[in-house]
């Protein structure tokens, strides 16, 4: 799965260059990717066509696209899904986006259909393994058809880019190589403590079938004390802290990259169970797990490179800055020791064994 920067710079895209387009048309290359649909594909077709997309809005690694009807289109882009926006941007607007923090890279693709360059949602530089793929006919599965905008001043802030927009006869393609992504569109309901659903809306509603998704742990509205915060929840179980990070239910957008920093900044060994860790220990590991993903989200915006995203989504800028994640056999940043690699709930863990000490009694 890909990690939350990631997720973050697609919704950002998504943001900048769909939002406030309606869908004129739908092309099913392959019904696949909408199986989670229902009523299937045409059920999809019907929702989405001439609907409007209001917003691009993120819980965790979990991305929604609401529309003018109440409605929500639900991207998840599994393991290899691209969601790739063309035709958005004029010859005249080739050149790469000045913005810091730009969600979107231009590449040059001499194949493409649409006119101008394709605009990859999911990376900002030299995208050459996203060409690759998104040229193959094969692994387009749908294309959404997206009109102009209908104002020629869309509002501030994160909406349309001015002037992007103008006659162009834009695209959103969805292309997977592997087939684990997809596209639904479902009914949006109101969270239950009635805080915006997510970053990027300050609507208080979310997908329905994204209840049991926590709030992620860059979200204001997390709770994290109190009887039912994170740190409770955290110390009423007996699972392993590393496995309790990773539950999408207790806190989402922590992946395995995520915690395993965040475990090694901390210093406490992931099969610890979140019971045996005092209050002040679990929040600890909150605040360095999230400043990890702070971390990530900066480099995420200025410096992903697909080419280099290993299957868990480490980038090769981020992958630089890795304390813990896949330096088993290297020396520990702070001590020195040599790193050592497990298995964890399924999952790797590589952690110091003098910083983070191994309980004892454990399996
Ligand atoms: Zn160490």
């Amino acid at each position: 799965m890909p990690e939350l920067s990631e997720v973050e710079v697609v919704r950002a895209g998504l943001a900048r260059h769909v939002v406030g387009r309606t869908v004129t048309g739908v092309e099913v290359l392959d019904p696949r990717p909408l199986r989670r649909q229902d009523g299937g594909a045409q059920a999809f077709v019907d929702r989405i066509t001439g609907r409007t997309v209001t917003a691009a809005v993120r819980r965790g690694k979990f991305l929604w696209l609401p529309l003018d009807d109440g409605r929500a289109l639900s991207a998840h882009l599994g393991m290899s899904g691209q969601l790739l926006v063309r035709g958005t941007t004029t010859a005249a607007a080739s050149e790469p986006d000045p913005e810091p923090v730009s969600a979107a890279a231009f590449l040059t693709d001499p194949s493409a259909q649409h006119g101008g360059r394709p605009v990859d949602l999911s990376a900002t530089e030299q995208p050459r393994y996203v060409r690759d793929i998104s040229t193959s006919p094969r692994h387009l599965r749908v294309r959404l058809h997206l009109s102009t905008y209908p104002s020629a001043d869309p509002s501030a802030g994160e909406g349309p880019v001015p002037g992007a927009g103008s006659g162009d006869g834009a695209v959103l393609d969805l292309v997977d190589q592997r087939m684990l992504g997809g596209l639904h569109v479902v009914d949006l309901v109101p969270t239950a403590d009635g805080a915006p659903g997510g970053m990027g809306s300050p609507e208080p509603l979310l997908p329905a079938d994204a209840t049991h998704i926590a709030r992620d742990l860059l979200d204001p509205s997390l709770e994290r004390t109190g009887p039912g915060g994170v740190v409770t929840r955290v110390r009423a179980s007996k699972r392993a802290i590393k496995t309790l990070l990773l539950d999408q239910g207790l806190v989402s957008g922590i992946g395995n990259i995520y915690a395993d920093e965040g475990l090694w900044e901390a210093g406490v060994h992931g099969l610890r169970p979140g019971a045996a860790i005092g209050p002040r220990g679990v929040a600890r590991i909150l605040e360095s797990t999230a400043e990890v993903m702070r971390r990530a989200l900066e480099a995420g915006g200025t410096s992903f490179d697909a080419l280099y995203v290993d299957v868990e989504g480490a980038s090769g800028f981020f992958a630089r800055e890795l304390r813990a994640y896949g330096r088993q056999g290297q020396d520990c940043r702070r001590c020195g020791t040599s790193m050592l690699r497990e298995v964890l709930g399924g999952r790797s863990h590589t952690y110091c064994p003098r910083c983070q000490t191994r309980p004892r009694r454990s399996r």
